[in-house]
């Protein structure tokens, strides 16, 4: 029910855990991280509280500048370690956080299924990645362009972020439904579900459109909708203080 993610020169893991304790008022069942370091994309995640993934992260190495966090409110599987969030790609190279619903994964899971990939977890998430997946296998394009088509042809609601152990600095993310924040700071960036986890590092926010993609990449933020169709960004001021 909550997105923290970052990508920029601070330690990823802290300012995630931090951020995903400001999304607690909006109710969870379990939460996990997923950090790129030198070994690639690693994901912790714990049914309970915040508390107790941080408890689990205290004795592991995890030293990232890119990450991104969530907080899971249960609507498809029972809460517990596996459905938590992040889910990675069959080839373990993906990785997705997602609050929301994704209505036809039934459909999309049993055709995934039928061309070989194996679900671990019971949760409609796993599916979405799994499915960017097989679009970008099929059509060799970019992971943006694959996100973007795969979305086109999913019914529900969303906001998802993605990461790739291919590109280390790179985020892309997407909202149909949910709420996404974007924070822009200096040569870094910030995606949450709203402002409270940003404030302490930026005040400059873009609030996605439903539709649109944002994707970071080379330390530059590019928008575009679902119809490959590029938005300039409206940057706002925050106001609130903490
Ligand atoms: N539908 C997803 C799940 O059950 C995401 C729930 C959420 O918004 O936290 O895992």
């Amino acid at each position: 029910c909550g997105i923290v993610a970052y990508v920029g020169h601070r330690e990823a893991c802290p300012l995630i855990i931090k951020g995903l304790k400001r999304l607690e008022y909006r109710g969870y069942d379990s939460s996990g991280v997923a950090l790129l370091n030198g070994s690639g994309l690693v994901i912790h995640k714990k049914k309970g509280k915040v508390s107790d993934l941080e408890t689990e992260l205290s004795a592991k190495d995890t030293h990232a500048t890119t990450g991104m966090g969530h907080t899971r409110w249960a609507t498809h599987g029972e809460p517990n370690d596996t459905n938590a969030h992040p889910h990675y790609s069959n080839d373990r190279k993906l990785a997705i956080i997602h609050n929301g619903i994704i209505e036809n994964y039934a459909t999309l899971k049993q055709k995934l299924q039928q061309k070989g990939h194996v679900f671990i977890s019971d949760t409609d998430s796993e599916v979405l990645i799994h499915f960017i997946e097989d679009v970008r296998q099929e059509t060799g394009n970019s992971l943006e362009e694959a996100v973007r088509l795969a979305l086109q042809e999913v019914v529900g609601a969303y906001a998802i972020v993605v990461m790739s152990d291919e590109h280390p600095r790179q985020l892309i993310a997407a909202r149909k439904g949910s709420p996404l924040v974007i924070g822009i700071g200096e040569d870094e960036f910030f995606f949450a579900s709203d402002a409270t986890p940003i404030i302490e590092y930026t005040k400059d926010v873009v609030y996605l459109d439903d539709y649109a993609i944002a994707v970071v990449k080379d330390n530059e933020l590019n928008i575009l909708n679902l119809d490959n169709v590029p938005q300039a960004p409206y940057i706002q001021k925050l106001e609130l203080e903490l």
